[in-house]
């Protein structure tokens, strides 16, 4: 890290962050909660920047659950957020199908969590797969011919905790039989607080899975895609340079508010420590960085 290319969040550049921006686009794992956990302040922060008239957005890499799911998380964690102000990679997924305007004669077949299958279901399209895959076996010894639809016109891979060979092959028969097949994938973090105590494996694993037996690369919709801002700059008009993307890993959050011309502002409550940011090797800087999103409370407030 070169000295002097970002700042640790004090007193005075915090106010003048407070000031200079309109909108704060909160990362979720690692800044409001970990796992199902709410980090310490968090809500009262939140209030704070409500009350200082800022929008908040919340976007999550996270696609097990849908937006509706996420704002039940919020409630119970004692937030309020409504189900527009969250961008989670299942929306996002099926937002893309849309923006591509993906017939809705065609299925979609989803190896994933679901979150994915009920908001592509909400957004009209016919999708399958997912959960109730989950127990199905395939008999190699009885020298089966697997079938799959020919209808399937995309696939979407995300977080699969039971990701199986029927699943594996069901994709892969789609993405490679049936003609333009889509490969979508909501994320590809390699690891994820699906508990408050571990890491375990992301979407990331899942779909290089896929990868692998197809030879193809999906169109990734969550970060650092801008797939997500986009969307969310078009639908609340934002003036990106009067955006703070606020989040906990560097590659996927920093990244992502960078390309948009967000400011952007690291906690350390999540993935990254100290020693990642100054690392040599490390070249995605953010502005501003701070052990946590409750520093802007104890910073700016009374
Ligand atoms: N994917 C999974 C399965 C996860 O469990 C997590 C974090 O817990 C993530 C992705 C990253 O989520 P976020 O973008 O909110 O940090
Ligand atoms: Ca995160």
């Amino acid at each position: 890290m070169r000295s002097g290319d970002i700042q640790v969040l004090d007193g005075g550049n915090a106010s003048r962050l407070l000031h200079s921006v309109d909108a704060f686009v909160f990362d979720c794992d690692g800044v409001i909660w970990k796992g199902n956990e709410l980090i310490d302040g968090v809500s009262d922060t939140l209030h704070l920047l409500r009350s200082q008239g800022k929008k908040l957005v919340f976007v999550t890499n996270n696609s097990t659950k849908s937006r509706t799911q996420y704002a039940s998380k919020f409630l119970s964690l004692g937030i309020s957020v409504s189900q527009d102000e969250i961008f989670s990679s299942s929306f996002a997924a099926a937002m893309y199908l849309k923006s591509v305007q993906y017939p809705p004669d065609k299925k979609v077949y989803v190896v994933g969590g679901e979150g994915i299958l009920e908001e592509l279901h909400l957004a009209g399209f016919t999708a399958f797969g997912g959960p109730e895959d989950a127990h199905k076996t395939i008999q190699l010894k009885e020298n089966p011919f697997f079938h799959h639809d020919n209808d399937v016109g995309a696939v979407v891979v995300g977080l699969d905790p039971y990701i199986n060979f029927y699943k594996l092959q069901y994709a892969t028969l789609c993405i490679r039989e049936n003609p333009g097949c889509l490969f979508v994938a909501t994320n590809r973090d390699a690891v994820g607080h699906m508990t408050n105590l571990q890491e375990w494996p992301g979407a990331g694993c899942m779909v290089a899975a896929v990868c692998g037996s197809t030879q193809k690369e999906p169109i990734v919709v969550g970060k650092p895609s801008t797939f997500m801002m986009d969307f969310l700059l078009k639908k609340f008009r934002i003036d990106t340079s009067r955006m703070c993307m606020v989040g906990d890993r560097l590659d996927t959050d920093i990244l992502f508010g960078q390309s948009a011309g967000c400011k952007t502002l690291l906690v350390l409550s999540g993935v990254t420590t100290l020693s990642i940011l100054q690392d040599s090797a490390n070249n995605i800087l953010p502005d501003y960085y701070t052990d946590k999103v409750s520093d802007l409370l104890q910073l700016l407030g009374p």
